[in-house]
């Protein structure tokens, strides 16, 4: 069949790859360890089930608006408020199939041909394709592991000119883990002040998972004058372990958010119901299960730095939050397998999946081609006879 251009423009989501992969191998019966779906391990919250359950029972199996029901998008006001101390209206919150929805339409409403919208890198895979769908120009600014892998103020500035758009802004960071403090934040939002031609876009859906201390303020708190060309997205997927339920939202000025609700009613109408009802008891009810999980990822994470320590040459910044961690593993490039040096991030993933039997995502579409992505969403069991598997197959390498 006869494809359009646009089908050229995007290339399929390297990690929901390493999922499919992953799911394939083991339906042959060949076990693997998963460290590359970026999903929490952990079952999503029963009082969150039993919502969705009650809410089920009730009926909720109709349309609902397409920004979805007042329920949910109070709760997000609520959530908004009390986690972030920001003030929102119930119209300016949106809910969305998923927070990767709540991108694209963003994306959809605010870019158009050629706009130039400036992409710290490494960032997460689905932003570039997103852009490029918009039409826009995903113009990368590189924050390499030497700087923690975060954009400094002069980098920003240089970055942004009179063709910015926008800028996209993830922290803690997928794939990186890294997280901005508040002083970095202000002084990015102090470059951005002078744009005031570009929109930003914050997506916080890893908020929550901050191992350090305390989470720093939200950028819209540190700098309030920005509010009115920024869109906060968020999710419930990586917080309340709900990934399958697809419920992200989205906050910011009504006129965005409203041609992003157009958006939305022309391409999938409300998110489910269901989830919907979930997502609202997720956000305003009791949320006592957080910090254990937290706390987890937190041990997770100390144990991950460990073990990559004990792999000679590889190099990991430490992660402040979500549940990824990105080595540097282009000393393993020279190696050889299978008679030839592995020699880049894809090869490395290749040869770890067919010896170790580990699943990890290669660097090179979060644009960081000399490192690769460990998910650490899994048990420490699982980590521990992964980072085995792998120390054994690195051993019969030359
Ligand atoms: N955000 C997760 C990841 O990076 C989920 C998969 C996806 O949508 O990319 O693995």
């Amino acid at each position: 069949m006869r494809l359009s251009p646009r089908t050229k423009l995007v290339k399929p989501s390297a990690t929901l790859a390493v999922t499919t992969e992953v799911a394939r191998l083991r339906a042959t019966g060949i076990e693997v360890i998963d460290f590359g779906a970026g999903e929490p391990d952990f079952d999503t919250p029963q009082r969150i089930k039993d919502a969705a359950t009650r809410a089920l029972a009730a009926g909720a199996t109709r349309y609902t608006p397409v920004v979805g029901t007042r329920q949910v998008r109070e709760a997000v006001v609520a959530k908004l408020k009390r986690v972030n101390d920001l003030d929102y209206a119930v119209e300016e919150t949106m809910v969305t199939c998923g927070g990767k929805h709540a991108l694209y339409s963003a994306f959809q409403a605010l870019f158009g041909e050629g706009d130039e919208v400036v992409l710290p890198a490494p960032f997460w895979v689905s932003y570039a394709d997103m852009l490029v769908l918009a039409g826009a120009k995903p113009k990368i600014a590189h924050a390499p592991a030497s700087q923690g892998f975060k954009l400094t103020a002069q980098q920003l500035a240089d970055a942004l000119d009179a063709r910015s758009r926008g800028v996209i802004l993830n922290s803690p960071s997928n794939p990186t883990g890294a997280a901005y403090s508040e002083r970095e934040l202000q002084s990015l939002a102090e470059v951005l002040v002078s744009y005031p031609d570009v929109a930003i876009i914050v997506d916080d859906v890893y908020e929550m998972l901050y191992f350090d201390g305390d989470r720093p303020a939200h950028l819209l708190k540190l700098a309030p004058e920005l509010r009115d060309r920024t869109i906060v997205v968020n999710s419930v997927s990586k917080t309340y372990a709900m990934t399958g339920w697809r419920i992200g939202y989205a906050a910011g000025p009504v006129d965005a958010l409203a041609a992003m609700g157009t958006i939305q009613g022309q391409c999938t109408s409300n998110p489910t119901a269901i989830a919907q009802a979930a997502a609202a008891e997720a956000l305003a009810g009791p949320q006592d299960e957080l910090a254990p999980m937290v706390e987890e990822f937190g041990w997770r994470r100390d144990d991950v730095l460990a073990r990559f320590g004990r792999l000679a040459g590889v190099r990991c910044v430490k992660p402040a939050g979500a549940f990824y961690a990105f080595p540097d593993v282009s000393a393993l490039f020279p190696r050889v397998w299978r008679d030839r040096p592995l020699g880049n991030a894809s090869r490395v993933c290749e040869f770890l999946l067919a010896e170790a039997r580990v699943a990890l995502v290669a660097g090179d579409d979060f644009a960081a081609p000399n490192h690769v992505r460990l998910s650490y969403a899994t048990s420490r069991e699982n980590l521990s006879r992964g980072f085995d598997a792998i120390e054994g197959a690195l051993a019969t390498l030359r």
